[in-house]
């Protein structure tokens, strides 16, 4: 068997246009702030990402670069003067932040009108007890609230392959934050039966072979192998990391796990445009948070 391919980079281009579209159709000026600190070469690629992005859907990108020795308050301050300024619909302070800044404290000092990354307690913990309106494939761009961009777009690919989430079998490799824990509750409110592996997970393999949809976010290369799949499982992998000849790679084994899954993602092509194209709908989220519309 070999799996169907869930293209993320066909998909975010999808749900672009409809933000490209909305943007035009209706003269909307909406700017998003990306904040960087420090000179970290894979930040600074992601960062180049979300402004093409923001070129594609019409959205105006600001930036902000502090220098790797800034200070938890001189961030902090950054982020209280564009919470302030009207021009600035949504913030985006790219991570990882160098040692010694409190993540949670830099969240959480972001507006939640502004939280277009979703970081913020609040809104996860929205997520956790259901309280959101996402928005559906294919529909407006528009949702009541912000979901947190890389599960957000994980659960867009997951319903392009067409296999309903309700009573399926849900593995989440991964109980981060801002990936593996809010994955697991999106997972839950459609109704999946969901388990959530980490790593003191005691057999990895007995619990993801039971899954009828399996999520990687570990961030270790080639983790995922075929033994480890239900067959025509779909197989989504948030991973990236750098794999032993030195180019990108998930956190599932593409060549062997995609002959017995029914549907995967490859890395690169497809998570991570689906990340990017979250914000952008959280950017217009916000916009539309912010101006009653
Ligand atoms: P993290 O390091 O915060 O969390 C990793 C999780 O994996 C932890 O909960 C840990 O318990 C678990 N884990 C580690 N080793 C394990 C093992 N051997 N078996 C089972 N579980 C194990 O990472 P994160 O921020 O959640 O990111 C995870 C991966 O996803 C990284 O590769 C990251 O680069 C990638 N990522 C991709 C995107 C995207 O847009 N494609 C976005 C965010 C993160």
């Amino acid at each position: 068997m070999s799996a169907k391919i869930l293209d993320g980079v066909a998909l975010a281009a999808q749900i672009k246009s409809r933000i490209a579209d909305t943007i035009a159709t209706n003269s909307l000026e909406v700017g998003l702030a990306v904040v960087l600190v420090g000179d970290d070469p894979a930040s600074r690629i992601y960062v180049n990402h979300k402004k093409k992005d923001c070129d594609e859907c019409g959205i105006t990108s600001h930036e902000y670069l502090l220098p790797a020795s800034a200070t938890q308050a001189q961030i902090i301050e950054l982020v209280a003067a564009l919470n302030a300024d009207a021009d600035i619909n949504g913030i985006l302070i790219q991570q990882p932040f160098p040692k010694g800044i409190d993540v949670v404290a830099v969240n959480e000092a972001v507006s939640p009108l502004k939280d277009v990354d979703a970081f913020r307690a609040e809104t996860v913990g929205r997520i956790a007890v259901g309280d959101y309106d996402a928005p559906s494939s294919g529909q407006s761009p528009l949702s009541s609230t912000f979901l947190p961009c890389t599960p957000a777009g994980v659960m867009e690919l997951i319903k392009s392959s067409g296999v309903q989430i309700a009573g399926k079998e849900c593995v989440v490799i991964g109980r981060s934050n801002i990936v593996g824990k809010p994955m697991a509750l999106m997972l839950l409110n459609e109704s999946g039966t969901v388990t959530i592996c980490h790593s003191k997970t005691r057999d990895l393999a007995e619990v993801t072979r039971r899954a009828d949809i399996l999520v990687a976010a570990v961030g270790v290369a080639n983790l995922v192998k075929a033994d480890m799949i239900k067959e025509g499982a779909v197989v989504i992998d948030v991973g990236m990391n750098k794999g032993a000849d030195g180019k990108l790679c998930g956190d599932v084994d593409f060549a062997e796990v995609s002959k017995v899954a029914g549907w995967i993602t490859p890395v690169p092509g497809g998570v991570g445009p689906m990340t990017r194209a979250m914000l952008m709908q959280n950017t217009l989220t916000a916009y539309s948070l912010q101006n009653g519309s």
